[in-house]
């Protein structure tokens, strides 16, 4: 049946998910639709990721898995031969920076509006989304600037938020100007002064990316890092030749297994690896594609005790870097990590005296920039994203169990309600599906979600 009236689906969010949902849905023009983009805060389609502060950063997943499209695996890798950006013969294996892969997204997007049929309008709003009010079937959508727009459809395409604020900080500092709680802004990178040192909070991804930041702008003083765990993250290849013993996790995988089967084997496989001086990233490897399976096959017990247990050692095997990009890291002269927590922040003159318990003793620093690179907030009551939390006390949307995310459909992302109903109007798309999906962040899995988003929606509305 087709309908008369243009069908408005608005998505809030306007990076890799927000304008992939858009683009897939484009596809079909047979369906009249009237896709509304609200976007603030970062470039359409570049999002936070692919705009990055500084143009030497490099994507972590390498080039031929970055594809935007399931179906064609090596349209990145195309699109980088077609534009002469790559001469080496090992493209698909190498990592291209993160700004041509914003200059990638880019392009799709413009040929997207120039293509798109006479059935689909567009209307991209550069406004930020506060508040969405239910009215029956309808949704209205309270924007800061523009008027309310109202809509049929929401998709939740937020991304991820700013770091929560360190609970062991007294909360007046997060208005200092020494304070900078946004890794991704170029600001926290800049204007320093060249004799007081900084000190970055966190030692994942984030920390990387900021010392690169530091460093290319010319900073010479030392550069404190901050975390329970110091510095773990691995290198993508790394010169130890990969275990290949991996059949065993096809067996496990295609049986019904537990959290403690799949621990035990892979342990016992690790030793071997150990022992023969090989890495288990193959391991890895193989597994990174089921995980959404793996996941929610799994009890909550089991999942609490893998986010308990296992996650720090997942996370840091997981997060590999471009193998430059750790030597960088390796090799950095001025680079002091600590293994610890803070345990008093205070102001001295201009300079922020921060005590930390460095490995049991306490350090005490002068630093001129305390840098907050802890990651993600993925609890939407204490988000920095006002409408996260605005949907959350309206009830419309509710936290996942372990406070990752988003309560959601697996499948379609539909939001879920507290009896378990899903909502028929709203959804959500990426990182927010983290507590019901797990691993819902790099580029293989979220062109998934937006394809098969997409496929629902002409497919019930058509
Ligand atoms: C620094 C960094 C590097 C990464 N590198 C890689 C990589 O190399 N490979 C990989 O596969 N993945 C990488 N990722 C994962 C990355 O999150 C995804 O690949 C992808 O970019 C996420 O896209 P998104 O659309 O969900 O979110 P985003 O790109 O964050 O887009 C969300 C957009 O919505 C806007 N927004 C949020 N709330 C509102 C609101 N209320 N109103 C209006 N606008 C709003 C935001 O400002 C932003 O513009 C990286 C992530 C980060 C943070």
């Amino acid at each position: 049946m087709r309908m008369k009236e243009p069908l408005n689906i608005t998505i809030i969010g306007g990076g890799f998910c927000g304008i992939m949902t858009a683009i897939n849905l484009m596809k079909d023009d047979t369906l009249p639709l009237h896709i509304h983009i609200v976007n603030k805060g970062y470039p359409i389609a570049k999002g936070v990721a692919y705009a990055p502060h500084t143009s030497s950063l490099l994507l972590n997943v390498p080039n031929g898995r970055m594809s935007a499209y399931t179906d064609i695996p090596d349209h990145y890798v195309q699109w980088l031969k077609a534009n002469a950006l790559f001469s080496n013969d090992e493209i698909a294996t190498a990592f291209s920076t993160r700004e041509q892969y914003g200059n990638y997204l880019s392009s799709l997007w413009e040929d997207a509006i120039k293509e798109k049929g006479a059935n689909t309008a567009i209307t991209i709003y550069d406004d930020y989304a506060y508040d969405i009010i239910e009215d029956g079937d309808l949704l209205h959508i309270h924007l800061k600037e523009s008027p309310v727009l109202t809509t049929d459809l929401v998709i939740l395409a937020t991304g991820n938020a700013k770091p929560r604020f360190p609970f062991n900080i007294n909360s007046s500092f997060r208005n200092s100007k020494h304070y900078f709680g946004n890794p991704w802004k170029k600001d926290c990178i800049e204007n320093l002064n060249t004799e007081n040192d900084v000190l970055i909070i966190g030692n994942g991804l984030s920390m990387v990316d900021t010392v690169i930041g530091l460093t290319e702008n010319g900073f010479a003083q030392n550069i404190h890092t901050v975390s329970p765990h110091g510095y773990q993250l691995k290198p993508w290849k790394g010169s130890t030749p990969p275990y290949r013993d991996i059949n065993f996790l096809t067996t496990i995988l295609n049986q019904n297994f537990g959290l403690r089967t799949l621990v035990t084997s892979m342990n016992r496989h690790r030793k071997i690896a150990d022992t023969l001086g090989q890495s288990v990233y193959s391991m890895i490897d193989v597994l990174r594609p089921h995980t959404q399976k793996i996941w929610q096959s799994l009890s909550i017990k089991e999942r609490n005790r893998f986010i308990k247990y296992l996650n720090h050692i997942w996370g840091s095997i997981r997060h590999r870097l471009p193998d430059e990009m750790h030597a960088f890291i390796k090799e950095h002269k001025k680079l002091i990590i600590h293994r610890g927590h803070i345990v008093d922040v205070s102001m001295a003159g201009d300079q922020v005296k921060v005590t930390l318990s460095d490995s049991g003793s306490l350090k005490h620093l002068l630093v001129q920039r305390v840098i907050n690179c802890t990651g993600p907030e993925t609890n939407i009551q204490l988000s920095e994203n006002e409408l996260l939390r605005n949907l959350e006390k309206r009830g419309l949307i509710s936290a996942d169990v372990f406070h990752l995310g988003i309560n959601a459909h697996p499948q379609y992302g539909n939001v879920m309600m507290s009896n378990d109903n899903c909502k028929h109007n709203l959804f959500v798309i990426g990182n927010h599906l983290k507590g019901v999906l797990w691993e819902s962040a790099a580029i293989p899995e979220l062109r998934m979600q937006t394809e098969a988003l997409s496929k629902y929606l002409i497919t019930k509305y058509s």
